[in-house]
């Protein structure tokens, strides 16, 4: 089934709803909303574009995101969302490995002015052009699709290397999507998503659902993460949902504690993507209480791997309470979760191993990639690169993907360990850890510590707080303090150019 069909269907039954919001605006009814999807998709058609098709959203988020969005789905043909923040010449890449036929753009003549761009046909939202799509009678109704018709295709963050383009399929949205209210939280018509991280990733899967159930959809004026902006809209609209990446959560809650306040108005926040602290996870809880729901996924297999609930966030009364908030949470209702050893055999709970996931949510394969298939799909699994282990109970730990493991004299030492353990030093504010090639021990333990204004914590102090917790050989052999850890535009910590500072040394 063609996602856009929840879009038709919510639009028929109550065509008043408020559908998407300005800040604190309302923009658009859910009538207004399907009418721009379908007269988008009429725009489309008529320019010949339609099933097997692929058209691209290059821009930061932003009131005219869905309805394009939609209306790439509603003419039957696939949307390549890409994130406005990478450069014109990286959107132009992914462009032209998609073979995109036509992208909306913000900034269309920077993307017309590098040399990939091709055939691909541009449109600048916002411009004359858009607004004739605008102008254009609407189709009726979602052109059918199949399930397993690929209807978004998900350009990896691409820490390392190209990224890859992950076919996902109608059914796999559908299947991302009802997940959602199975394993993270129910949904109601007065609820509002409120997109604060980049709609052209996780945050704008989270839109399919709250459209089935005729939610609002708010975008921030600033178009982006401002902590003071969540909290006043949060405060003007109520019954606010979010996506937020455990680094946006922590300044989320700074502003909060500075502003006294405690979050009135947001029903729940949604994090994941990268390691939540158990520190930074219970500080949270104190200043904005239970309104945190974990889930753990990927691009392969979007939001929808395992998922913490709330209620486990919440009970402090738990005598496996702190081990949990170190976890990813339990297997998504449709997700199979496996450890594998190296050779592929299923791991007993408690043993290390790669992280393999089955279900209806993972995507199709990687476009035109035979040889990151051949390595990531296995017998319906998708082998995830992160390394973890399952308890009795089926709850999921990480260990830092299998690139970041440090093996210092023999031994595995899990970065996430020591950072845990730093964090718990009161003037630590972040922390990465990471390996460095070492000629006595393999690789030594190195800490990249951004302390918290106006301190500077002494090593012998930070190594007492890693030996409160964790064996001596995983204490860092050396500590470099900086300004902030480098990150990528998902406010992923890049720790391979942390390791290419140390090269540099
Ligand atoms: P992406 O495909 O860009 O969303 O990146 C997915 C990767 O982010 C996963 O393979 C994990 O390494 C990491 N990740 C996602 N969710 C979590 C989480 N809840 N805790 C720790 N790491 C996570």
């Amino acid at each position: 089934m063609n996602p856009a069909e929840w879009l038709a269907r919510t639009a028929r039954a109550h065509p008043d709803r408020p559908a998407l919001f300005l800040g604190a605006r309302h923009v658009t009814d859910y009538a207004g909303f399907a009418r721009q999807a379908g007269s988008i998709a009429a725009a489309l058609a008529a320019r010949g574009i339609g099933a097997g098709d692929r058209v691209a959203i290059f821009q930061p988020n932003s009131i005219d995101y869905l309805p394009l969005f939609y209306g790439i789905l509603w003419a039957g043909a696939t949307c390549v969302p890409v994130n406005g923040k990478l450069h014109a010449r990286e959107a132009a890449w992914i462009l032209g490995h998609s073979g995109t036929r036509l992208v909306f753009a913000k900034d269309a003549d920077a993307l017309r002015a590098t040399e990939d761009i091709g055939q691909t046909v541009c449109i600048e939202t916002g411009g004359p052009d858009h607004a004739a799509m605008l102008d254009t009678q609407p189709s009726d109704w979602p052109e059918p699709m199949a399930g397993d018709a690929p209807a978004w295709l998900f350009y990896t963050s691409g820490t390392t290397g190209r990224p890859k383009g992950a076919m996902l399929t109608c059914d796999n949205l559908l299947a991302a999507s009802l997940s959602y209210l199975a394993d993270v939280d129910d949904v109601a018509p007065d609820d509002a998503a409120l997109y604060a991280a980049p709609m052209s990733h996780g945050a704008g899967l989270y839109n399919f659902i709250h459209v089935q159930r005729g939610a609002r959809h708010v975008v921030p004026e600033s178009g982006g993460f401002d902590p003071a902006e969540i909290l006043s809209l949060a405060r003007e609209l109520g019954n606010i949902s979010m996506f937020a990446a455990p680094t946006m959560v922590k300044r989320l809650v700074d502003r909060a504690r500075s502003e006294g306040s405690d979050g009135a108005g947001i029903k729940t926040i949604v994090y994941g993507g990268g390691p939540m602290y158990v520190a930074d996870i219970k500080d949270a809880l104190s200043v904005l209480g239970p309104k945190f729901v974990q889930i753990y996924g990927q691009g392969e297999a979007p939001m929808t791997i395992s998922a913490l609930s709330r209620a486990d966030i919440a009970d402090h009364t738990h005598p496996d309470w702190e081990a949990r908030l170190a976890s990813v949470g339990r297997a998504h209702s449709v997700a199979e979760v496996r450890i594998l050893d190296a050779e592929g055999r299923i791991l007993p709970p408690g043993d290390v191993g790669e992280i393999a996931v089955r279900g209806p949510q993972v995507m199709a394969g990687y476009l035109d990639n035979p040889e990151a298939n051949a390595k990531t799909l296995r017998d319906g699994w998708l082998l995830t690169g992160d390394l973890g282990h399952l308890d009795h109970g089926g709850y999921l730990t990480l260990h830092d993907r299998a690139k970041d493991l440090v093996i210092s004299g023999g031994s595995n030492i899990y970065p996430r360990e020591v950072e845990e353990a730093l964090l718990t030093h009161p003037e630590v504010s972040e922390v990465s850890v990471i390996g460095q090639p070492d000629p006595e021990w393999g690789e030594i333990v190195v800490a990249f510590i951004v302390a918290e204004p106006g301190c500077t914590p002494a090593p012998a102090d930070l190594d007492a707080a890693c030996t409160a917790l964790i064996a001596r050989f995983k204490k860092p052999k050396r500590y470099v303090m900086v300004p902030d850890l480098p990150k990528n535009n998902y406010g992923k910590v890049l720790k391979t150019e942390l390791r290419a500072r140390l090269g540099d040394d």
